[in-house]
């Protein structure tokens, strides 16, 4: 095969592509991945889930020297907050991982081909690397490319006072007042790490609740656990506009949820109202990809979009836009073309809300499964009631198991508490693997963890809590 010619070029190297890469390596295939970024890992190793993940942590430790160690009889005075440092040692953790995913392409003989990819005739790619082109060719193509956050009208991102996800990673000084537009992931894990910080942070939201997506009943009581901790929130409200002011912060314009016009100030503005599939410079339509109504690359059931031999994943096509969910479909598109049988299970898809307490989902919700008409049981087992939970001075929250009414099967599990993203893992096997309540129930779960939450929702469901 000559230097240029692929197996499989894959564009795009966050969690979708550079996973698919490795995969393909393993399976034999020869593998060009292009990425337009220095750095490799897309958009949730260099300014998404680990960064936020790393700020997260330290916020965290922060929050609880200041004000959570007293009840330990841990006496904490004079804390204070190095901002460079802080937010050095998240460059340093992103430097970490994304160098590892250098060292893994190499170590697969994975060829990582810098710069701009566009789609050519007979599955032929041409590659910007400044003023140079270089054309390969390849017997299958992956679009792996991402999102980038959606800007909405009347609130330009300058980085600096209105910032997007990105921005709000970096920010030179702790704001006084944060405005945050949009309940939704993002809004609320970077709002959080802020009002850990001491800044005032106030969520917008357009609906009438925050992670809509949600179990409503969990989005209730993580909106209540977020008010307690200071957070504020204004739902049903619309943002007309944000403008810098001369006393160099941002005048908010909204109408609230009684339709009356407020402006309200802020130091800075984040932007955090959802991404958009991020597609720019590929010419798919050039090439004869097909998209669907909302923008997205259309793929049939095996990931292959409208062209054949150009597969896409991840946040490019339906559904959620979740790391871990581009890294399944990788895979399933390399093990399919390796002649296996590549499959992606989305009912047991989890997602995750790194706030604290964590929040986390697998399944279907209380609301889904009254629109399915199916006849369901629900059980809500608190924390408050969890040996572990207690001695760790974490009583908020409680693990919500929703089974079907008559043949006891795990239909959907929401937990709100400490460590839910770890404690997810076991619902989504219980998913993966159909189990009932009783499977659940009726597994040891070691004594005192955590986890016997989840025992014991699942006992709710059937003969009944023991501690409860
Ligand atoms: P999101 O879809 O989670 O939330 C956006 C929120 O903004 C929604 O609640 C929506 O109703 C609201 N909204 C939309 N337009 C608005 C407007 N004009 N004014 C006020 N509110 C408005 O989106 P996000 O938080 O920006 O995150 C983007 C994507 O990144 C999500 O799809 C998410 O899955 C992913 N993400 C995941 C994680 C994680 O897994 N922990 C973390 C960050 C981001």
């Amino acid at each position: 095969m000559p230097d240029n010619s692929f197996d499989l070029i894959v564009i795009g190297a966050g969690p979708g592509g550079y996973v698919a890469a490795i995969r393909a390596a393993q399976l034999g295939m020869k593998v060009a991945c292009v990425e337009k970024d220095k750095s490799l890992g897309g958009t949730c190793l260099n300014v998404g889930c680990i960064p936020s993940k790393a700020l997260l942590e330290s916020s965290e430790l922060y929050a609880k020297a200041k004000s959570g160690l007293a009840e330990h009889g841990i006496r904490a005075e004079a804390v204070s907050l190095d901002l460079k440092k802080f937010m050095e040692r998240k460059d340093q953790v992103v430097r970490q991982l994304t160098g590892g995913i250098a060292g893994l392409f190499k170590k697969n003989k994975i060829t990582h081909v810098l710069g701009q990819a566009t789609l050519g005739p007979k599955l032929g790619v041409t590659v910007q690397q400044g003023k140079e082109k270089i054309s390969l060719q390849a017997k299958n193509i992956l679009i792996a490319t991402g999102s980038a956050p959606i800007n909405i009208p009347n609130v330009t991102v300058d980085q600096q006072r209105i910032v997007d996800s990105t921005g709000a990673l970096a920010l030179a000084a702790i704001p006084k007042k944060l405005v945050v537009i949009g309940g939704g992931y993002i809004g609320l894990e970077l709002g959080s790490v802020y009002l850990r910080l001491g800044s005032e942070v106030t969520v917008l939201e357009a609906l009438d609740r925050i992670v809509p997506g949600m179990d409503k009943e969990l989005g209730k009581s993580f909106q209540k656990i977020l008010e307690k901790q200071g957070m504020k929130f204004q739902l049903a409200t619309k943002v007309e506009k944000a403008t810098p002011n001369r006393s160099g912060g941002v005048d908010v314009t909204l109408v609230d949820a009684g339709g009356k016009q407020q402006t309200i100030a802020a130091d800075v503005v984040l932007v955090a109202v959802g991404r958009r599939p991020y597609t720019e410079g590929l010419g798919l339509a050039e090439a004869g990809v097909k998209m669907d109504e909302r923008g997205r690359i259309a793929v049939d059931d095996k990931f292959q979009t409208s062209v054949k031999g150009i597969f896409a994943i991840g946040d490019v096509i339906a559904g959620a836009m979740l790391a871990h969910k581009a890294s399944e479909e990788g895979i399933a598109v390399v093990e399919t073309l390796a002649g296996q049988a590549g499959h992606v299970n989305y009912r047991a898809l989890p997602s995750v809300v790194y706030t604290w307490p964590e929040v986390a989902s697998v399944g279907l919700t209380e609301e889904q499964c009254a629109e399915q008409k199916l006849e369901v049981k629900a059980y809500k087992f608190p924390f408050l009631a969890n040996g572990r939970a207690i001695a760790m001075g974490e009583k908020d929250g409680f693990v919500k198991l929703i089974a079907d009414k008559k043949s006891d099967r795990l239909l959907g599990a929401h937990v709100i508490g400490p460590r839910a993203s770890d404690l997810i893992a076991e619902l989504v096997i219980a998913m993966e693997f159909s189990a009932s309540a009783e499977d659940i129930a009726r597994s040891f779960h070691a004594h005192p963890t955590l986890a016997e939450a989840v025992k014991e929702a699942a006992l709710g469901l059937g003969t009944g809590t023991l501690h409860l």
